[in-house]
């Protein structure tokens, strides 16, 4: 089956092209080294700080005792001040409240306080209940329980969000606008990403698929449940997992890259596609190669995986799983119907299509963008015109940007030689479990490791 990559693959946008990793050398020295890896701590929307730990349920930052504070305040008519801190962040339509100051960090969430949230909404008539609400985690370091609430079905309370609190921005335009070396603002990726997810989630789970009855949600939108008494079933948060992979020729050192025919033109990718019930992820891996190019695969191995919440709204959250794929065979036979090319490139043609400049532009290209929209200058969230081909400057074709897991596959690749274990790997992901699941005919494959 065919893998419907997002238009934030597709119009391939691109990023800085920076490490997060204290050893790694600062911005200006990296600009003009234009073949090197990146290392980054986490993949993009990985590392969210407000969910790294669940809080005990009796804790006050639990999402129930948060809950409770959250509804007795909203009944209050008090404007005390109250602890925990709640910040809330409105979405429209899969896009985060956000505002950019043209500067670094080059954008930021429009966090709402819940006092500031429940005036607004009164203003309109709004009425805002605990339900209307999902937690998103906690900091009790800065004693701040952090929220969501989708705010799509009311445009007049849109516009007056959008005019004191900056503007709605496609999350996949702030991924592109976001400085890899700035920590804060990669947080602020991760936590927007959590809360896109869950919120799509919520809005195509609101009936039940066993009775049809509506939903409500429950543990502060942690999940839903039928409203029906004699159904009640309880509905859990979807995540559709996607295998990515970089099929590696390795007696001639090439790799096999793919277009599809929604790319814009010179990007070329990974293979990659839904897992199947029943399926394990390195049979997942070996079939959508077979299907898509008529390549045959024997060892597989894992590299990491990455969040993907900006896919479409009918899979709130992909998680891609990423993996090493080698061939066995090298005649290509393409799949028309998935694909519109693949072909095996040599280490020294990727390599060159590993162009910083090119990521670089895209970058600040996509912070201008979002400071544009949220100054109100430019509706214009389309990302495609962002690759305009500038002759001599331009390599010929290109991978997508540091965002995807797909350019880690690649670069890692092309620069480091592919890991072999977790302590090699440069996003430190472990690959233990990795055993758990190997067939018998892996374990041949190889030997020891397995
Ligand atoms: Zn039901």
């Amino acid at each position: 089956m065919l893998l419907f990559l997002s238009s934030a693959t597709t119009t391939a946008a691109t990023s800085l092209f920076l490490s997060l990793s204290k050893l790694t050398p600062p911005l200006s020295l990296l600009r003009f080294s234009t073949m090197s890896s990146i290392n980054l701590q986490s993949h993009a929307f990985a590392g969210n700080p407000i969910k790294a730990k669940t809080p005990k349920s009796n804790d006050p930052f639990s999402s129930n005792s948060a809950l409770e504070t959250l509804k007795s305040h909203i009944l209050s008519n008090t404007h005390d001040a109250i602890s925990p801190n709640f910040k809330v962040l409105p979405f429209r339509k899969g896009r985060p409240l956000a505002g950019s100051q043209g500067s670094s960090p080059n954008w930021h969430l429009g966090w709402l306080s819940l006092g500031d949230c429940k005036g607004l909404l009164a203003d309109f008539t709004v009425k805002l209940e605990g339900n209307s609400l999902v937690y998103l985690g906690s900091k009790s370091e800065e004693d701040s329980v952090y929220w969501a609430i989708d705010v799509s079905e009311d445009d007049k309370l849109v516009d007056e969000l959008g005019k004191k609190y900056f503007s709605f921005v496609e999350l996949r335009t702030l991924m592109v606008a976001t400085d890899w070396s700035d920590s804060r603002a990669m947080a602020d990726l991760a936590v927007a990403g959590h809360a896109r997810a869950l919120l799509e989630w919520h809005g195509t789970s609101r009936f039940c698929g066993h009775c049809g009855c509506k939903t409500v949600p429950m543990e502060a939108g942690k999940r839903v449940q039928c409203s029906n008494e004699l159904c009640k079933k309880r509905i859990y948060p979807r995540v559709d997992p996607v295998v990515i992979m970089l099929v590696i020729d390795k007696e001639n050192d090439r790799a096999l890259l793919s277009r599809q025919s929604r790319y814009v033109p010179r990007m070329w990718s990974c293979l990659a596609g839904f897992i199947e019930p029943g399926e394990s992820l390195e049979e997942a891996v070996r079939r959508e190669t077979w299907e898509e190019t008529g390549i045959e695969v024997g060892e597989v191995v894992y590299h990491s995986s990455q969040p993907w919440p900006v896919g479409p709204s009918s899979m709130p959250c992909q998680l891609m799983v990423g993996f090493y794929a080698y061939a066995k065979s090298l005649e290509i036979s393409v799949d028309k119907d998935e694909l519109e090319d693949a072909q095996w490139h040599s280490r020294e043609d990727v390599k060159k299509a590993l162009t910083f400049a090119e990521y670089e532009k895209a970058q600040r290209t996509a912070a201008f963008k979002v400071e544009q929209i949220c100054k109100g200058v430019t509706q214009n969230q389309n990302l495609s015109s962002d690759f305009n081909t500038e002759s001599g400057e331009l390599a010929s074709m290109f991978i997508p940007g540091p965002y995807a897991i797909a350019h880690h596959l690649i670069s890692t690749w092309v620069f480091q030689g592919v890991p072999v274990s977790s302590s090699d790997n440069p996003l430190k992901q472990p690959i233990s479990s990795f055993s758990n699941f190997c067939s018998e005919k892996e374990i041949g494959i190889r030997g020891k490791r397995c």
